[in-house]
């Protein structure tokens, strides 16, 4: 059941200075968000994580979705270069849709997350909920209106290309928050489906009961950590039984149907000196790939960790190398740009897995 906001502008009188229509747009959600919370201190947080989105190029859509348009969609229409996802699965990154059905709802503030965990609202979403259709078409929606400047750049992005990015064939399901903490993900992914579009949803494995339905097309498990303690430093999670609920989600995912890739995401200092130590944790979660990618210090991580703090890609590759003859899994391929290494189960060509 989707309801109509009922625009509480009088909450907000200091927006009034916004006279553009755009501004009103997003101010509508932010408003029907701000008045679907009574409590107070959500509210307060709420009203200056929208202002950060904002900010930052979302686009909210509905009571607890957003839109943004991922660099990579800009690099591919203006300066043909796609994203690393596209040389290791055949993703089309201009005809990419990055979004999330919980903007600000997570079970982890990670400490390398680019984004502003310090406001999430909590692990549980807490305003009326949305239908999945209306969420899949109201982003379609959003992310023609975020892409429409690029009409004007006619001497670099083509009128083919334009056409194209205005009928997405895919959605990166890992924006912000956590995707899983929206109750009906798996229908989701089946209104995307319904569209004749592809589907990667990047879990953090604290929504085990959730798991167990999803069919991406492509499942991320992000496991970061190799033990309880690192979970705890790395992750940093807000339920007790994080670390029982992300070992409940490793056999779940195991189990899946869809392709199954293992984020790693590195960090100096926390867990790229140790790539033995993820030896059983990635053969209980027995993914297709692994992605060991290196921390970039971008956005609000730069708050909680140091330059210094990133490897370089030689450091990735190293890690990739132990990792493998650990496992027995092989690299298959890299992308120096973005610090990422693929490695397989058994190397088949990629050709099997492009779409
Ligand atoms: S797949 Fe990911 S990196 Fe590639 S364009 Fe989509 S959101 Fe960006």
């Amino acid at each position: 059941m989707v309801t109509e906001p009922n625009h509480g502008y009088s909450r907000l009188s200091s927006f009034n200075s916004y006279k553009n229509q755009a501004e009103h747009k997003k101010l509508e959600s932010l408003a029907f968000i701000l008045n679907s919370h009574k409590n107070q201190a959500e509210r307060k947080k709420l009203e200056s994580l929208a202002f950060i989105l904002n900010r930052q190029g979302y686009r909210l859509v509905g009571n607890h979705s957003a839109v943004k348009t991922c660099g990579w969609t800009r690099n591919r229409l203006l300066h043909k270069r796609p994203c690393y996802k596209s040389k290791f699965y055949g993703i089309e990154s201009h005809r990419c849709i990055q979004m999330t059905p919980s903007v600000s709802w997570c079970q982890h503030r990670c400490v390398f997350c680019w984004r502003p965990v310090e406001h999430t609202i909590g692990p549980d979403i807490t305003v009326e909920l949305d239908e999945p259709g209306f969420i899949v078409e109201e982003s379609i929606k959003s992310q023609r209106k975020l892409l429409s400047g690029y009409w004007g750049e006619k001497d670099r992005v083509s009128r083919q290309e334009m056409e194209e990015a205005y009928n997405p064939k895919h959605a990166a399901i890992s924006l912000a928050g956590e995707p899983t903490t929206y109750p009906y993900i798996d229908e989701l992914i089946k209104e995307f489906h319904k569209r004749d579009m592809t589907t990667f949803l990047v879990t953090n494995g604290q929504n085990p009961e959730r798991l167990d339905g999803v069919k991406p097309t492509q499942l991320y498990l992000s496991l970061i950590a190799y033990d309880k303690d690192l979970y705890k430093k790395i992750n940093n999670p807000m339920l007790k039984d994080g670390w029982e609920r992300l070992n409940e989600s490793i056999e779940i995912f195991s189990d899946s149907r869809s392709r199954k890739v293992v984020r790693i995401t590195l960090v100096r200092g926390y867990n790229l000196e140790n790539p033995g130590k993820f030896k059983d944790t990635i053969l209980n979660a027995d993914p297709d790939f692994i992605e060991p990618k290196g921390y970039v210090h971008v956005g609000y991580s730069r708050k909680r960790l140091e330059r210094s703090d990133m490897p370089s890609f030689d450091e990735v590759m190293e890690f990739s190398r132990i990792l493998c003859n650990e496992t027995g899994y092989e690299i298959i391929s890299h992308s120096k740009d973005s610090k990422v290494a693929l490695l397989s189960k058994n190397p088949p060509s990629l050709e099997n897995y492009l779409f």
